[in-house]
C-alpha cells in the first residue's frame, strides 16, 4: 500500500488486464505450406520442386495502402521464406512471372540466398528483416519500392537481368531497412536514408556473398547519392 493510498484511503489502481496473447499461427501443413489471411504459401524451396504445389490465389482485393504504389495484383502465387523463425511472404504476380521461367527460378534463388545469408547478417539487417512482411514480385512498380507502412516490398521483375541472387537478397535487406527506419520514426526517404540502406548492404557483403564489383557499385552510390538518384529517375 502506497503512502497516498494510506493517506486517502484509496485502493491502489489495479493493473489493467494483460492483453490476450496473439493467436498461435496454424502449424504448416504436411507439405510445409502455411495459410495467412486465408491464403496459402508454400516453402520457397517448393517453387522449384518438380510438382510445384503452390496455389494461384485471387488477390484482386490485396492492395497496398492508398497512394503508396500503383500495383494491380489479380492472381498470384504464394511462397514464404523463414528468417530467424519468422516467415516473410513471397508473393509472385502471375501476370509478371510464370512457373519455370527464368525469373521464377531467380526468385527462388534470391530467397535461397537470403535464407542462407540470414544467420551471419548483422543485428541491424536482422532487425530490418524482422519488420518486413512480404516481398511482392511484380512488373507494375517499375522499380524496387518499399511500402513502409504495410511492411510490403515490391521488387520489379524487369530489374532481374542485371542482378545476381546475392545482390537481390541484399536489395531485400536494403528495402526492409526503409521499412525499419519508418517504423522507428527516422527519415526513411531521401539521400540520407538511401546511404544508410546502401551502407547496410555493404556492411553485410560477406554474409550476403556480394561480388567485389557489386560492393564497388554500392560504394559508388554512397559516394554520390544525388547523381545516382538522377540516373534512377532518368532510366527507370
Ligand atoms: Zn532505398
Amino acid at each position: 500500500m502506497s503512502f497516498f493510498s494510506r493517506l486517502f484511503g484509496r485502493k491502489p489502481t489495479p493493473a489493467p488486464p494483460a492483453p490476450p496473447p496473439p493467436a498461435a499461427p496454424a502449424p504448416p501443413a504436411a507439405d510445409g505450406s502455411i495459410v495467412v489471411d486465408g491464403r496459402s504459401y508454400c516453402p520457397f524451396a517448393a517453387l522449384i520442386a518438380p510438382a510445384f504445389p503452390g496455389k494461384v490465389e485471387d488477390r484482386s482485393k490485396f492492395r497496398p495502402p492508398a497512394n503508396e504504389a500503383d500495383v494491380d495484383l489479380k492472381t498470384t502465387y504464394g511462397a514464404y521464406v523463414n528468417l530467424g523463425g519468422r516467415n516473410v511472404l513471397i508473393v509472385i504476380d502471375k501476370a509478371a512471372v510464370l512457373p519455370r521461367s527464368k525469373e521464377w527460378d531467380f526468385i527462388h534463388s534470391a530467397a535461397k540466398a537470403l535464407a542462407a545469408a540470414y544467420p551471419a547478417l548483422d543485428a541491424q539487417a536482422k532487425a530490418a528483416l524482422g519488420v518486413l512482411n512480404a516481398v511482392i514480385f511484380a512488373k507494375s512498380p517499375k522499380r524496387s519500392f518499399a511500402s513502409v507502412a504495410g511492411g510490403w516490398f515490391f521488387y520489379d521483375t524487369d530489374e532481374f537481368p542485371n542482378a545476381t541472387p546475392a545482390f537481390a537478397a541484399s536489395n531485400i535487406v536494403h528495402d526492409a531497412n526503409h521499412v525499419w527506419l519508418h517504423h522507428n520514426h527516422k527519415p526513411h526517404t531521401g539521400s540520407d536514408a538511401e546511404i544508410v540502406c546502401w551502407q547496410l548492404q555493404v556492411s553485410n557483403r560477406t554474409a550476403l556473398g556480394l561480388q567485389p564489383y557489386e560492393v564497388t557499385y554500392l560504394q559508388g552510390l554512397i559516394g554520390n547519392p544525388d547523381t545516382s538518384k538522377k540516373r534512377m529517375e532518368e532510366n527507370p
